[in-house]
């Protein structure tokens, strides 16, 4: 029998989020996430996709560790005739955050590499450790069986330095590893491809600016496939204003707060991660929320929004620059893909570069790529929805096809 099945795993801290999917149609078999991990009760919703009707089944209860959660879906699995004993399951593939220098490719795991991954947790504390927790459990339940890492940071590995490096001592920057890394790598590549075939036009012809806004969200500059420049930085927090994070702001804000505000470090972490961006603007960081705010007449909301999409149009100008001609600029995530105010005006007053949206093609709701601008424009506007468990389920199912072949 051979193996055309691959489960695609996305451990967080608390959480893990797997699809398993078929890799002769790209067809997901089954999708669920185990949440509140480690908590009272946690929360196990798991859906069959196979013969027809996609019901979901959801268990309440304490799930201790990562490794009793993934447990709880290989038995939900098993259910559906899907477990992880199957012989048709050909390899796991694992969303790791952050894959520092040294990853530039979809990597087979062996303790080599899940040494690099350790290494690289001081760079990305809140992420790696989880991501190590989901790989060594899997290790566990199949030892045989491949695993492969996916990295989110591995589409950015090609941008030249002078996007890459800040401007700091470069002694003090390699000695602690600090410069331009940037993540939702998986998703930009996935959209800037599609974006393509799209166009009709190859990867290699064409230059994309991804808009990818979902409650965390990132910009990239896709010159002829290869990414050029990315929004996030060492960390997910440099960029675009997002549901909970700053973004872009002078780091002498963190030195007054400290010094004058006498926050601690940790305080400051959580204010700029957790407490900033559209929630920290208005109370909320859910667009439809504040969407519903804003047509009441809510002036908080109202400049919370404002202050978004004045961020958003300066990215599309940087990379507009940046790149020197663009073909197209992509709208993808939870916002990017429902959003049609934030499109709209994101790309309003910008005729004079070649951008336009028509309205009535914004304003429609499909789940497919398409178009949003007029004909006339110079410049295409899509909507792209992104599909980051196909794109690794695709890249490990590459890499381990390879290795069989
Ligand atoms: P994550 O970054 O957590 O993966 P998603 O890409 O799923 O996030 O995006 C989640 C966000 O998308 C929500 O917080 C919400 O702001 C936004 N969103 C989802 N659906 C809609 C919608 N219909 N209209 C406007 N915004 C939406």
């Amino acid at each position: 029998m051979t193996a055309t099945r691959v489960l695609v795993l996305n451990s967080g801290s608390s959480s893990v989020k797997y699809q398993l999917l078929d890799m002769r149609d790209s067809s997901r078999l089954a999708v669920g996430l185990v949440e509140r991990i480690g908590e009272e009760t946690s929360r196990l919703k798991h859906t069959p996709l196979t013969g027809g009707g996609a019901e979901s089944r959801e268990r309440e209860e304490p799930i201790a560790d990562h490794e009793a959660a993934l447990r709880a879906v290989a038995d939900e699995l098993a259910a559906d005739g899907l477990g992880l004993d199957s012989p048709e399951l050909a390899a796991i593939g694992h969303r790791v955050v952050h894959g520092g220098l040294k990853f530039t490719e979809p990597t087979v795991i062996d303790d080599a590499v899940l040494k690099e991954i350790e290494r690289l947790v001081p760079v990305a504390p809140l992420h790696n450790p989880a991501n190590i927790t989901g790989i060594r459990t899997a290790q566990a339940l199949r030892p045989d069986l491949p695993q492969v890492a996916v990295f989110d940071t591995a589409f950015h590995t090609t941008m030249p330095e002078s996007a890459a490096r800040y401007a700091i001592d470069v002694a003090t920057a390699d000695e602690h590893r600090v410069r331009r890394y940037g993540f939702h790598g998986t998703s930009h590549a996935y959209v800037s491809r599609k974006t393509a075939r799209l166009l009709g036009k190859a990867p290699e012809d064409v230059n994309v600016i991804v808009l990818h806004l979902g409650n965390g969200a990132s910009a990239s500059a896709v010159r002829g496939g290869r990414c050029v420049d990315t929004s996030m930085g060492l960390t997910p927090l440099e960029g675009l204003v997002m549901g909970t994070r700053s973004g872009d702001m002078d780091p002498a804000v963190i030195f007054h707060l400290a010094r004058v505000g006498k926050m601690s470090i940790d305080e400051i972490d959580i204010l700029l991660n957790k407490k900033s961006g559209l929630i920290g603007l208005c109370g909320d960081n859910d667009m439809r929320e504040i969407r519903r705010r804003i047509d009441a007449g809510d002036e908080e909301a109202a400049l919370a929004f404002e202050i978004y999409i004045h961020r958003l149009k300066k990215y599309i100008g940087a990379y507009y620059a940046a790149l020197g001609r663009v073909d197209a600029v992509v709208f993808t995530a939870g916002v990017g893909e429902n959003a049609a105010p934030v499109r709209e005006a994101a790309v309003a007053g910008l005729e004079e570069l070649g951008l336009a949206v028509d309205g009535a093609l914004n304003s429609v709701r499909s789940d497919e790529a398409r178009l949003i601008s007029p004909e006339y424009a110079r410049v295409a506007v899509a909507v792209v929805p992104t599909d980051e468990e196909l794109e690794i389920a695709d890249q490990t199912y590459a890499l381990v096809g390879d290795r069989n072949a």
